[in-house]
């Protein structure tokens, strides 16, 4: 878990409603559409990543928000 402290104060700015539903909106490839859970916040190229597991099937997930 290394959490970028900048990239995680811009996600905590979010509006949690927002955050809710972008937590909700992930791609994994073996289930499609689902929840990040245990996640970190990194970043690249200025964007923020949340990078954790997916909720139904554990797989490794990300997202980036753009
Ligand atoms: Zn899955």
């Amino acid at each position: 878990m290394q959490t970028d402290e900048l990239a995680n104060r811009r996600w905590l700015a979010i509006p949690s409603s927002l955050r809710k539903n972008l937590e909700e909106n992930v791609y994994c490839s073996s289930c499609g559409v689902t929840t990040i859970v245990n996640y970190y916040v990194d970043s690249e190229d200025y964007q923020i990543i949340l990078k954790g597991h997916c909720k139904n099937c554990d797989q490794k997930v990300a997202r980036v928000i753009d």
